[in-house]
């Protein structure tokens, strides 16, 4: 059992108070909050061993390296990598995504397909159009249902010899659905084809295993699952990161450098050009450390209780339609209440102190799907309470009734 309690005690910025009420914090989604460990990791670094890593022989440069490299340790260990060096870090999910995609420009062949899922956010949909474009590859789409389910019968009849790669996203963002990657991934080996898994939103309520799931790269950001913003996660199968070319060029990711000729360094170097986001890296360790201290089951069943509790209490209200029914979902709820414009809710919630984000959740291509303009999106974290979720279905029947 989880004491919430005490693990709000972990969160200084749940103490604070929005226009003079208190804050609820429901845009989890959007990023998460940060426990007070690792604050205290990121002020230790900056205040004790600040330094450049890997190339200094004094002793503030080896301790940040060793702690470094210790992160990237504890990242391997909690996707089960194989090796620390399939773990690059980067500074997002979305520059993991452009990695990969940059890498696959000088693989693909005119007429190669790509697939991608329709529930993906613009950060995997837009590195694979400039992929196509570059290629003359092919880009075809897993459509979605009422659900905010893919349809997976579509994906069978799509995959074949010619796909190449496919793109999809562990846990839909916007709508929250758990998409079937095991079965994504199964199939789209039998043809050949690579996958990568976009775990930025399923990182913060699941613990994947790379190796299970036997997927080829899989990204993720920090700064969902209580670490910092501005670092993430690359992991990719030893070959794969082996045939793809570097990212960039620049210090740290070379092995010799002469006019002539210039000789990369290993994995993960190879990838790590210039200096890293020294202190987020350490922090990202940081944080793994504090979620696994909680443990990702505790904090999956205690976060499925409040979706239950939340989905039963906001459909009480009346016009309230939510968005992805899926019964495979994480905590997040997307709706509109009749035809009041998400942004006017949102704005007065904003004024009760409670955050929800409002619009497309940069997934144009979902609300095209609904032909709505957006929604209201409460994503909850394991630092959440029922009463919370009172306040929120509060908020919104006070502002249905100031708007309709
Ligand atoms: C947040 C998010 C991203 C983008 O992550 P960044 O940290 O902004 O790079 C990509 N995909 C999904 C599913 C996300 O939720």
């Amino acid at each position: 059992m989880m004491n919430v309690d005490k693990i709000r005690e972990d969160f200084p910025i749940l103490n604070r108070t929005v226009h003079g009420k208190p804050l609820v914090y429901f845009d989890n989604a959007a990023t998460s909050q940060t426990p007070q460990v690792v604050i205290d990791t990121i002020v230790d670094y900056y205040s004790n061993y600040n330094a450049n890593i890997h190339r200094g022989v004094h002793t503030l440069s080896q301790e940040a390296t060793d702690k470094y490299e210790e992160a990237r340790i504890k990242i391997q260990k909690h996707f089960n990598a194989k090796k620390p060096y399939e773990i690059i870090l980067t500074s997002g999910t979305t520059h993991s995504i452009n990695m990969v995609a940059s890498g696959f420009a000088s693989l693909l062949e005119k007429g190669d397909e790509i697939i991608v899922s329709a529930l993906e956010h613009h950060s995997n949909i837009v590195p694979w159009q400039m992929l196509c474009e570059k290629t003359g590859a092919i880009l075809q789409v897993i459509p979605m249902n009422d659900e905010g389910e893919l349809q997976m019968n579509v994906f069978h009849q799509l995959v074949s010899t010619k796909t190449k790669l496919v793109f999809c996203n562990h846990v839909s963002n916007a709508l929250g659905t758990i998409n079937p990657i095991e079965e994504i991934i199964s199939t789209a080996h039998k043809f050949g084809a690579a996958v990568l898994i976009d775990g930025a939103q399923a990182t913060p309520h699941i613990k994947p295993d790379v190796q299970a799931l036997d997927v080829d790269f899989y990204v993720a950001s920090a700064h969902k699952l209580c670490g910092p913003t501005g670092v993430g996660m690359l992991y990719g199968k030893e070959e794969w990161l082996q045939k793809l070319p570097p990212y960039q060029g620049g210090g740290e990711m070379i092995e010799t450098v002469s006019f002539q000729k210039t000789t990369y360094a290993g994995l993960p170097h190879k990838f790590e050009a210039g200096t890293p986001n020294i202190c987020g890296g350490i922090a990202f360790g940081a944080a793994i450390d504090y979620m696994n201290s909680i443990g990702f089951e505790a904090i999956a069943e205690y976060e499925n209780e409040l979706l239950v509790y939340a989905t039963a209490e906001l459909l009480k209200i009346d016009g309230l339609k939510i968005f992805g029914t899926s019964k495979n979902k994480t905590a997040v709820i997307s709706f509109n209440v009749g035809e009041i414009h998400p942004y006017d809710i949102g704005s007065i919630l904003d004024k009760l102190g409670i955050a929800v984000r409002t619009g497309h959740h940069c997934a144009q291509p979902i609300m095209d799907f609904y032909k709505i303009p957006g929604t209201i999106r409460a994503s909850f974290s394991f630092y959440n309470t029922k009463e919370e979720i009172d306040t929120l279905v509060k908020g919104v029947k006070k502002a249905t009734m100031m708007l309709s």
